[in-house]
């Protein structure tokens, strides 16, 4: 959802107009400006904005209103009217993805699922339900199975797969939603008292299996979904910092800040539904890090309610040296070591100008020479992303259709970039920016990037451009489940990597996942493409996509793992990380003794077996030998597809 949209409580006129609001104000109180002399620095804000309708879908991703569907001959719609692309004509994407993936795909040819049924029956346990109904009211917890199965995964492909079209195993026998911290003390400690099972929930956006519940524990198991505490409890203009309750999600915490002028700046691709909890859960990173820091730069303390107690402290300062620091453990913690219940954060002012910018490059290589000379020339835009070829085409094949003088006009562009500048449409590549800040900041870093840009034969190709890429950042998280629909099962998955590796290890994994694709005789060809999407001193964070047409193979979901752990093993051995910050869950916890001597791994061990003797918090993430056995899925030839009429809630005609 577009930042500007998630703005519309406060007016149309977006981040500029708040930011300009902002300097009156600050200029009419000339006082605020001196230097703080102590005093009361802090106010209680309104309570988080929430915009229409906000029904979240339980078997696919974002909201319930929102989905793409095809048309009978073909054209792709998104429903509803969030997003850019939402009622949008997609003409080209099948035949782009057919031509890419040789293979046929069929409009009608649907593989649906049936509701869930069935849910495994609870595990009880009467004397902890006796005593949370003494401090959670009757609408505080619940035994439905929908909201079990919900609370029992995350959005990897395997988790998402199984819920449609397989089994996802054992599920939370309980959920939980406190609205305060007191709350969450008592539940520890009444899970403590009678030997239960906690797992914390944030937004369920994790796609490391994080929340999936160990098959064999046979303890009551609590999903304590955190988003009933989802206030900013305070606002210090003066100091500048927030304290944000752990269940608040990403888009409220943005409107209801930017209200004030401010923001936290912390906007990972999940913003819309992934919470303050999970982000520091598990050691997030936002698409602006460039400017405002990864999530543990910009969170200055967090409080959590553990088996040993609340640990928060006495004051936040800026920074700290106090010894061994328990807050820092909290970063990737994945829920097993307590229950985050809050985080003070930084604010920064909301940015004077918000500008977007893209780049055509006429190769990859070219693309990362560019991004390799920026990252030493300092002063780095809020984002800047390098798409390879595939992922430049597939933005293309997204483009609704157009008509009148824009046909006109992109064929005139083509003309341009393809016969006059000379780039060949099968390598060139796009850069998207996103520049924030003063205004002389931001002219200062467009001329400074256009400049390294045109060392690299970089072609600016405009604000538009660049702004539709990030617009298209969250309406494609929809694609995945439109394409299991149509026999496609897609993911992602990322690393970081020092510069010197980054082209060996995009082209290395992309020959590795190709060559296993065809060994396995798997149908038509890989869809296998990356982005460098953070860039650092040292080096990237990479994202690679990659997806298979699964008709008529066995398993797929499987075979899809096995794909992405061949993608690992090519990955590390490239010098790339586990990863930069999806995490570790249970997906990639049989990777940790790769990457960790035993030292490390028993550190790790033996500090959980210290801080929370019983396993409380017995989600088993980041054990190196895997505790959970892996999701139940039947090995099935997918039955023929059924020829379903495409149904589509989208205006316009097919
Ligand atoms: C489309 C898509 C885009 C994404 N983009 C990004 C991105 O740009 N950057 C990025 O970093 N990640 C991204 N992710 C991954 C995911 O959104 C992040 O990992 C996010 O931080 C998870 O937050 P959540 O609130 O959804 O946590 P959940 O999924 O609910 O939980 C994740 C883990 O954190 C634990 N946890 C949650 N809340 C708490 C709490 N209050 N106390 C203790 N433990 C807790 C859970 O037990 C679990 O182990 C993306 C995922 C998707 C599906």
């Amino acid at each position: 959802m577009p930042v500007e949209r998630m703005l519309e409580t406060v007016g149309k006129s977006g981040i500029a107009a708040l930011a300009q609001t902002r300097k009156w104000l600050d200029a009419l109180r000339p006082q605020e400006s001196a230097t703080p002399r102590g005093g009361e620095t802090r106010f209680v804000p309104e309570p988080l904005a929430t915009v229409g309708d906000e029904t979240e879908s339980n078997d696919m991703w974002g909201f319930a209103d929102t989905a793409f569907e095809a048309k009978p001959n073909g054209d792709v719609y998104l429903t509803g009217s969030r997003y850019e692309l939402s009622n949008q004509r997609l003409p080209t994407l099948l035949p782009w993805v057919q031509g890419v993936m040789s293979v046929t795909i069929d409009p009608l040819d649907i593989r649906t699922w049936p509701a869930p049924t069935g849910y495994p029956a609870p595990i009880a346990n009467a004397a902890f339900q006796s005593e949370i109904a003494t401090f959670l009211a009757g609408d505080q917890w619940s035994l439905d199975g929908a909201a079990r199965l919900r609370h029992g995964h995350g959005h990897t492909q395997e988790e998402m797969y199984a819920i449609k079209f397989a089994k996802l195993g054992r599920i939370p026998d309980l959920v939980v939603w406190p609205t305060e911290e007191q709350q969450v003390i008592q539940l520890v400690e009444a899970a403590k008292a009678h030997n239960v099972v906690l797992i914390p929930y944030g937004g369920g956006t994790n796609v490391t299996d994080a929340l999936r519940c160990p098959e064999n524990e046979t303890r009551t198991i609590v999903s304590v979904d955190m988003r009933r505490m989802n206030k900013i409890l305070w606002i210090d203009p003066v100091n500048r910092m927030a304290f944000i309750q752990a269940g608040a999600v990403g888009r409220h915490i943005i409107t209801s800040l930017a209200r004030y002028g401010w923001t936290m700046g912390h906007e990972p691709d999940s913003v819309e539904f992934s919470t303050m909890g999970g982000w520091v859960a598990t050691h997030a990173s936002g698409m602006k890090k460039n400017r405002y820091g990864n999530i543990e730069d910009i969170v200055l303390d967090v409080h959590v309610v553990t088996a040993q107690g609340k640990i928060e402290r006495s004051s936040v300062g800026p920074r700290e040296s106090v010894g061994i620091d328990p807050r820092l453990w909290l970063f990737g913690s994945e829920g097993t070591l307590g229950i985050i219940t809050g985080a003070v954060v930084k604010l920064f002012p909301l940015p004077e100008v918000q500008n977007y910018g893209s780049i055509l490059f006429p190769t990859f290589e070219q693309g990362v020479a560019f991004m390799y000379e920026l990252a030493h020339a300092g002063n780095w835009p809020a984002s800047v992303r390098l798409m390879d070829n595939l992922q430049f085409q597939f933005g293309q094949a997204l483009k609704p259709a157009s008509e009148g003088w824009h046909v006109q006009k992109s064929k005139i562009e083509k003309i341009f970039v393809t016969q006059i500048k000379g780039f060949d449409p099968t390598q060139m590549v796009a850069c998207t920016l996103v520049f924030e800040g003063a205004k002389e900041d931001v002219a200062a870093q467009e001329a400074r990037v256009y400049g390294i840009a045109a060392k690299h034969n970089g072609m600016k190709a405009g604000a538009e451009n660049g702004s539709r890429g990030y617009q298209l950042t969250y309406s494609i998280a929809y694609i995945r489940d439109f394409v299991m629909k149509h026999w496609v099962l897609a993911e992602s998955f990322e690393t970081s990597v020092p510069w010197s590796q980054v082209i060996p290890l995009c082209e290395g994994v992309k020959k590795r996942v190709w060559d296993e694709h065809q060994k396995r005789g798997l149908p038509g060809t890989p869809f296998i493409t990356c982005r460098v999407t953070q860039i650092y001193e040292t080096g990237v964070c990479v994202y690679f996509y990659f997806a298979f047409h699964y008709k008529g193979v066995e398993n797929p979901t499987a075979v899809y793992h096995e794909l992405e752990n061949v993608a690992r093993d090519e990955i590390l051995a490239q010098g790339g990380s586990l990863s930069h910050h999806h995490g570790v869950g249970k997906l990639r916890q049989e990777y940790l003794p790769k990457i960790m001597s035993d030292a490390g791994l028993s550190w790790r061990v033996q500090a959980k077996k210290a801080l929370d003797p019983t396993d409380i918090f017995g989600c088993h993430n980041q054990e190196a030998a895997p505790a959970a056995a892996p999701i139940a899925v039947p090995i099935v030839t997918p039955a023929p597809a059924k020829r379903a009429r495409a149904t589509s809630k989208a205006g316009g005609a097919a």
